[in-house]
């Protein structure tokens, strides 16, 4: 092997390295990014999600029967309090883990969207609007 050829092999080595890094890293960042901000987390986890099962929307009680935390179903009861994901509409028993989940991942522990609407995220205090589908 001739000096220029094994020069020529190190510079593609070392080029297909660099190549191999910044993939990685790219694919790393997008990996952990977050969702949301800390307000939109504090907002989600607000009295304002935290609904009594009756109110929550008739087509979404429809769609959910069961928690997916507990796995039991809902009781119905007027004072079983649920935590909305208002991008969403998906609900869990406020006594299960979701405010955990929601904390730690800023998705809905159901359909890993956003916890909300894209007009409302970072939100500048405007009223909280619980978006039911
Ligand atoms: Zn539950
Ligand atoms: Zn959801």
């Amino acid at each position: 092997m001739s000096p220029d050829v094994a020069l020529d092999l190190e510079v593609a080595a070392v080029v297909a390295v660099a190549v191999l890094i910044v993939a990685l890293a790219a694919a790393a960042s997008g990996a952990c990014r977050r969702h949301g901000t800390d307000d939109d987390v504090e907002r989600a986890l607000g009295d304002a999600t935290l609904v009594a099962y009756a109110r929550t929307a008739v087509e979404a009680r429809e769609r959910q029967r069961c928690c997916v935390f507990c796995q039991s179903e809902y009781a119905k009861a007027p004072d079983e309090l649920v935590r909305v994901v208002p991008a969403c509409g998906h609900f869990f028993h406020a006594g299960c883990d979701a405010d955990r989940w929601i904390r730690t991942r800023r998705t809905c522990p159901l359909c890993r969207g956003a916890l909300w609407p894209r007009t409302e995220a970072s939100g500048d205090g405007a009223a909280v609007v619980v978006a039911v589908p």
